[in-house]
């Protein structure tokens, strides 16, 4: 376990994450888009959807989106499964 593979989208989801949520630099507007209107495969790491989809945001059209997961719907559920 020597390196640290970054989370697929089915781990995200694993998680109980339901989404990205893109942050516009320019605006502050954010929204926050389902893994399933992404139209990846689950087994996509994470970095790769932004390379995959290019954000943009919808208020004022700038493409400077730093994109995180969403993690507003996650619950700490202990470290167990
Ligand atoms: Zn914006």
């Amino acid at each position: 376990m020597a390196e640290s593979a970054p989370p697929t989208i089915a781990d995200l989801k694993r998680m109980g994450l339901t989404g990205v949520l893109p942050l516009c630099r320019d605006c502050k507007h954010s929204g926050a888009v389902d893994f399933d209107a992404l139209h990846l495969p689950d087994d996509t790491p994470f970095p790769l959807i932004l390379r995959a989809r290019r954000f943009r945001c919808e208020h004022c059209g700038s493409r400077d989106c730093q994109v995180t997961p969403d993690w507003r719907n996650y619950r700490a559920s202990g470290m167990g499964r």
